[in-house]
């Protein structure tokens, strides 16, 4: 019991279960927004509907959705359920609980970072601690091989949906997380208003238009994922800016605040510090459920169907890691795709100092941007394009970046670090090209804790990749030169992952469907980051989630019909 009583649940039934002396279905419990717990099913000894791998950005989605429409649902989550007003602490050092930070080996020609800039472990996923920065793609993006055609040395594809497909549910995910953005987004299709009303600018996003207006490129407030009115039981954005540590304040709309406590209340059990091991199958090849490790045990979750939603890395390394003598070279893998056209974002920033205060670290840090260059650029030598958004490095990344790019150690950082307030920084989301080459696959011989292989990880660059960022760093060289601002220096990065488990027409070209579903198993789903098959240049969270809300209306729609067998002949039991 969690001191709230019993309470009762009626599938299909939305909104908290009424309080009754019934025997208990809610023996476990949860934490709340603001330090309470919230009771929650158990589901251990059930077969669900729907066992979802990672309660993230796509997971939590997915998982509220299934449940809210009536389905039993698990979602098993490899780190903590966080309670944010109890463990975020607004500190840098302390925000590295954040990260998934299990050993994973990376190589290549250009090595990838795997870890803060692009991971998340625990409830919420990478939503706990990302920039809130809530783009769409583009159009055009959903059909780059029609348009522009192939690209010598890469695997460039159409996606199987289209922005048309999409909006609606661009619209949905939105709403559920109430963005706010400006009255009128200058780039993309004509749209409806943001949920709420735009963030007032901080200093950089200040800087960043005043460069941009002088030079003639549009700027505009970027579309963020925290509260500028209070919402709910949740207060607006105070601008302390510890969004990459956890929000202790609940203004920002991560998946913890916002999806997971709609599953909760609808049914599901959302089971942390359950690490997924390997997905099961029948002699017929269908999903039986998923072996995963709690508290250094092996467990079994029974379940219809399994959405997998671990992220570019952990969905394809759990279907590599689910072989057996049926899919001896992993499940669903019979295009050999698993794992590969593995992506990130180019995420160049450039620094300059600035005569005025400019105090980088307050506020959230991505508060304005420009979408001018998210295009084919006439007489350029690349393909695809890039967008250029304001950050906010805290002092110890700020510190780190500055080792790293300019070369400053002892008496000269800390002589540079004296700048730091007064410097202001602008970092690229620039499309990078897919290759079959950067892939993700199991380790000959290292595993990890639990016995499992780790991911091994291999990425290098196209030359299409280094024209993008040439440009990308020359242009915002010059906003900040028109802005005043002086000193300026450049650190290279990369940022997002995506792919890995694409999404395509056909079972030849891709792992999944259009709906998220496994070509050669029809009950196994995946929804995150990992189906998509062109990274565009915008942050991709809102698109995956956007993506994640039609799979589950798709999997809603595929119960009802009784096209997933045995969840409708439950279902009319
Ligand atoms: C610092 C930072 C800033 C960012 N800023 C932005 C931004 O401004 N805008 C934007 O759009 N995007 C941003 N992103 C990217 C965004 O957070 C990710 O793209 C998004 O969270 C990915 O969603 P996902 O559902 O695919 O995976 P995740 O959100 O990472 O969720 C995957 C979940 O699955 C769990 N998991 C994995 N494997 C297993 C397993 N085997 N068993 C159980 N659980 C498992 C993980 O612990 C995790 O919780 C940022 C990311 C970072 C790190
Ligand atoms: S600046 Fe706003 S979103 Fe960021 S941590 Fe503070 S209250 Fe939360």
């Amino acid at each position: 019991m969690c001191g709230y009583g019993r309470a009762v649940w009626t599938p299909g039934k939305r909104g908290r279960p009424a309080i009754t002396d019934d025997p208990d279905p809610w023996p476990l419990c949860a934490p709340g927004l603001n330090g309470e717990s919230v009771p929650m099913r158990d589901r251990s000894r059930e077969e669900v509907d729907a066992c979802v791998v990672g309660a993230g950005a796509a997971g939590g989605v997915v998982g509220a959705k299934l449940a809210e429409a009536g389905l039993s649902v698990v979602i098993l989550e490899a780190g903590p359920h966080w309670s944010p007003v109890r463990d975020f602490a607004s500190d840098e050092v302390d925000g590295r609980k954040l990260y998934w930070l299990d050993e994973r080996i990376t190589g290549g020609a250009d090595p990838l970072q795997l870890g803060e800039n692009n991971s998340g472990r625990g409830v919420g996923g990478g939503t706990v601690h990302y920039s809130m920065i809530k783009m769409r793609l583009q159009p055009h993006d959903f059909r780059r091989r029609t348009l522009h055609g192939a690209v010598p040395g890469a695997d460039v594809q159409d996606w199987p949906v289209s922005y048309e497909e999409l909006e609606p549910y661009y619209e949905e995910v939105e709403e559920a997380l109430q963005i706010a953005g400006p009255m009128r987004y200058p780039w993309g299709r004509r749209r409806h208003r943001f949920p709420q009303r735009e963030h007032r600018l901080n200093a950089t996003a200040e800087v960043l238009v005043r460069g941009c207006t002088r030079l003639g490129i549009t700027a505009a407030p970027a579309p963020v994922a925290t509260l500028s009115a209070p919402h709910g039981r949740r207060p607006p954005c105070v601008y302390r800016g510890f969004c990459h540590y956890g929000c202790s304040t609940n203004a920002k709309s991560s998946v913890l605040v916002t999806y997971i406590p709609r599953a909760i209340a609808a049914g599901a059990e959302v089971r942390a510090g359950a690490m997924a091991a390997r997905i099961e199958h029948d002699a017929a090849g269908r999903i039986t459920g998923v072996l995963h490790f709690r508290g250094g045990e092996a467990r079994f979750q029974r379940a219809r169907i399994v959405v997998v939603a671990g992220y570019s890395i952990e969905t394809p390394r759990l279907l590599l890691n689910s072989h057996s003598a049926r899919f001896p070279d992993g499940l669903a893998n019979a295009s050999g795709l698993v794992g590969r056209c593995l992506m990130v974002h180019t995420g160049e920033q450039v620094f300059a100092r600035y005569a005025e205060r400019i105090n980088q670290y307050k506020a959230p840090p991505g508060l304005a941007l420009t979408e001018d260059f998210n295009r084919e650029l006439p007489g350029a030598d690349f393909t695809s394009g890039y967008t250029i958004e304001c950050v906010g490095p805290h002092v110890g990344h700020y510190a780190a970046q500055m080792a790293a790019a300019r070369g400053l150690w002892g008496a000269r950082l800390r002589e540079a670090m004296l700048d730091y307030n007064h410097v202001a920084a602008f970092g690229m989301v620039g499309d990078v090209l897919p290759q079959r080459a950067n892939r993700m696959a199991l380790h000959a011989s290292e595993v990890d804790g639990n016995g499992l292989p780790v991911p091994h990880v291999v990425f290098g660059h196209h030359e299409n990749d280094h024209r993008l960022v040439r440009h990308a760093t020359a242009t915002m060289e010059r906003i900040h030169a028109a802005a005043g601002g002086t000193d300026l220096w450049a650190s290279g990065r990369t940022a997002h992952l995506m792919g890995g488990c694409r999404m395509g027409r056909d079972s030849v070209d891709a792992v999944v469907d259009r709906d998220g579903r496994a070509f050669t198993v029809p009950n196994l789903f995946i929804c995150d980051g990992s189906v998509f098959p062109g990274a565009g240049a915008g942050n991709p969270s809102l698109t995956i989630q956007a993506v994640a809300a039609r799979t589950a209306d798709r999997i809603i729609e595929m119960a009802r019909n009784g096209e997933l067998t045995r969840v409708a002949e439950r279902r009319s039991a």
